[in-house]
This record gives C-alpha cells, structure tokens and sequence, in this order.
C-alpha cells in the first residue's frame, strides 16, 4: 500500500513540476547570438548568470524549464570553444558557453518576440579583445555618467562596423514644391537647414549620412526612398515643418514625430494629406499607392519604426525644454505618408514645428533653435540604433 501511495506522490509531483515548467523548445546560433526559444513568455529575471575561470566559462542556469528532446547537447561555434546544454537539474537546464578569453555582453529579449533569449557570443576575438577587456570593466554599467563620457567610452566597444552605420536624413519638398509658407518663410528652406545640421551632428557620433537633396530641388517620391533601400541605410527620416490655416495659426504648435501606420486620427490624416500632396505629384501613374502602402503597413518596421520615432520625440523634447520655455510636445503619432512608403527600414517624419505659429515660426529660423532639434534627433537616432542593435533584423 505504502509503495502504491509513493508511487502516486512521484506521479502527481512529476505533473506537477512539469506542467508549471516551461520548455526550452529549441537552441541554436543566430546573428552572432546564441540564441534560446521556450514554448511561452519566460521570467528573465529568474535565469541566473555566473563566470567560471579557467577556462573562461559562462554559466546560465533557468530555473522551471525542461528542455526539448529536439535540442542538441553541444552546439559548434567558430567564435567560442564550446556551448553545452543541458538538463543540470530535473527542473533547471543549464547553458554554458565556453571561450577562450572571457569576454562582456548583455543578454537580452528580442522586443518582437518575449519567448526567446538571446545570449551574444564573443565577436571579435583576435581583433582587440585584449584591450578592451582592460578598459571596459566600467561603462558597459553605468548609466548615470555624463553623456559626452558615455560616448567616449564606449567608442572601444562598440565595433568600428556598428559605428559606421549609413543614416538617411531627407529634407521635405524642394524645387517648385515650397512646403507650408508662413510669414513669407519656406518649409523647404528650413528643413534644408536643419537637415544639414542633423547631419553634422551624426558624424560627430560617426555615423555616415546621406542628404536626398542638398540644394532647392524638387525630388520624386521614388528617389527619396529608394536611395534609402539602394543604400543600405539604417533608418530613414524625413523632416517637415507643420502648418494650419490662418484662424487656428495663434493655437497649434509644437513638435510632433510619425511613423507609418494606418490611422483614424484626424489629426494624423490631415497633415499626412497636406504633406502627401506634392510627394503624389511626382509619383508614377502607374504606381499603385494603395497595394504599396498595404503591403508595408503590416510589415515589421512598424514595431522598430515607433520605437525610433519614440527615441527622437524624446531627444528633441529633452534639448528644446532646456533652453526654451512653452515647448510643446505634440507626440509620437502614427500616419499614412507617402514619403515613407518603400523605405524598407525603420522610417519616420518629423514635424518640427508650425511655421503658422507666428512665435514658433521666429525660434523655428534661429540657428540656435535648430541647434538643438538637430542634436535631438541625430541623438535620438543614435540611442535608438544603440539600444536595439541586437533587435534589429537589418
Ligand atoms: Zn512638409
């Protein structure tokens, strides 16, 4: 009797343990990362992460997980010695990741999918792992040091490839197509402007950047974006400058950044239309707007598309609030332009304002004022590309 009652206890425990565990369905090497799917959301906070020296080991253990029959105890990898996994315990498995000199990295979930955990795995090993060892016992932590350090010392680990990175800025309008006029001043003329400094400022952070015009000339909506596709870029961004008509021109101003997405917001639409009007101008007939932005509107890039434009609306905000007072910071908003139809890649438009607004149109043609809405948005673009690097499937 005592037996039959033990072997029930293993029975319901054994149930128990296994339907409460999630299972790590499948282990294999992607884009550098080793990259680990469970069958559900997991609790990273849970996995625990220890060195090992000698040799150089990393140690991951995952508590409440079984791991699939599928999943290969040893894993080959050109960049480390070894990587085993393994059921260490009857309910934790463990991954070890062993290299030949320890190097750092930072495990993360990709933002599209919270079942997977990804673990970097060295990358440049024979390049300068030696130096950058010694020096980067800091910065990969803290985040309460200066922004100018920060940059600085980051520039070893970051690799020169991520750093070169091409950047596409495209001034709204140009040529015969003036943009919003107030006050006898020119979309096209400021958003040259400021598009010129942006990229200044993103070669401070060397990037690489392309402008679609440098001069007054009016460009088709096909060599704005496609150049960005031809070229590799990382992202796209289009800058504008806002306007209303006369009765309302005293009321609305402010700074408003958008990413590419269907929407019912009035708002939204009424300045896509405005700002989609010359663009369609200079679209082929034969181009089939709708098929196109249908085909985009579901695409990928919306997720990393609203991030950036997050990024940049919050750096511009950050280095305008500063300085100036009544700023205001209209939001990130999604919205059908054309502009950013075809762009392949995380895209957005900045409005940096109404050049209706008699007081935001006098700091709008400052050179100081486009300083800092310039440095927002290389800014912006450059945390952005840092922070989701890994994410990226670019
Ligand atoms: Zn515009």
């Amino acid at each position: 009797m005592k037996k039959i009652f033990a072997f029930l206890f293993i029975c319901l425990y054994t149930v128990i343990v296994y339907a409460s565990s999630q299972v790590l369905q499948k282990v294999s090497i992607k884009n550098g990362d080793l990259q680990l799917v469970f069958d559900r959301d997991y609790d990273k906070k849970a996995i625990r992460y220890f060195p090992l020296a000698n040799p150089p080991r990393k140690v991951f253990d995952i508590p409440h997980t079984i791991l699939s029959k599928n999943v290969k105890g040893r894993l080959s990898s050109s960049k480390c010695k070894s990587i085993r996994v393994s059921q260490y315990k009857k309910n934790t498995v463990r991954v070890v990741i062993e290299t030949t000199e320890p190097y750092k990295c930072r495990t993360y979930r990709p933002l599209v999918d919270s079942s997977i955990y990804c673990i970097p795995l060295p990358r440049y090993y024979n390049s300068s792992s030696k130096v950058s060892n010694k020096k980067s016992k800091k910065p990969l932590k803290h985040k309460k040091v200066s922004k100018a350090k920060k940059q600085k010392t980051n520039s070893y680990i970051i690799p020169t490839r991520y750093t070169k990175d091409l950047i596409v800025i495209d001034p709204g309008h140009g040529g015969h197509d003036s943009g919003a006029i107030g006050g006898g001043k020119m979309e096209k003329h400021l958003v040259l402007m400021i598009a010129k400094k942006v990229e200044k400022e993103l070669k401070k952070l060397g990037y690489r950047v392309y402008l679609t015009r440098r001069k007054d000339v009016f460009l088709k909506l096909s060599q704005r974006t496609k150049v960005a596709d031809r070229k590799k870029a990382k992202v796209f961004v289009s800058i504008h400058a806002n306007s209303v008509p006369k009765k309302h021109s005293h009321l609305a101003h402010g700074i408003e950044t958008y990413f590419l997405q269907k929407t019912r917001d009035a708002k939204s639409q009424r300045i896509a239309i405005r700002e989609n009007a010359a663009v369609l101008k200079g679209a082929k007939s034969s181009l089939s707007k709708k098929v196109i932005i249908d085909s985009v509107l579901n695409g990928p890039k919306i997720v990393q598309s609203n991030k950036l434009a997050i990024d940049v609306q919050r750096h511009m905000m950050y280095y305008l609030k500063q300085h100036y007072r009544g700023v205001k910071n209209g939001g990130v908003r999604p919205a059908p332009f054309y502009v950013l139809v075809g762009a392949s890649r995380p895209s957005i438009l900045v409005e940096v304002g109404y050049i209706s607004n008699p007081k935001e149109r006098r700091r709008l043609f400052t050179s100081k004022y486009q300083d800092y809405i310039a440095k927002g948005i290389a800014k912006g673009i450059d945390s952005y590309l840092k922070n989701r690097k890994k994410e990226l499937d670019l």
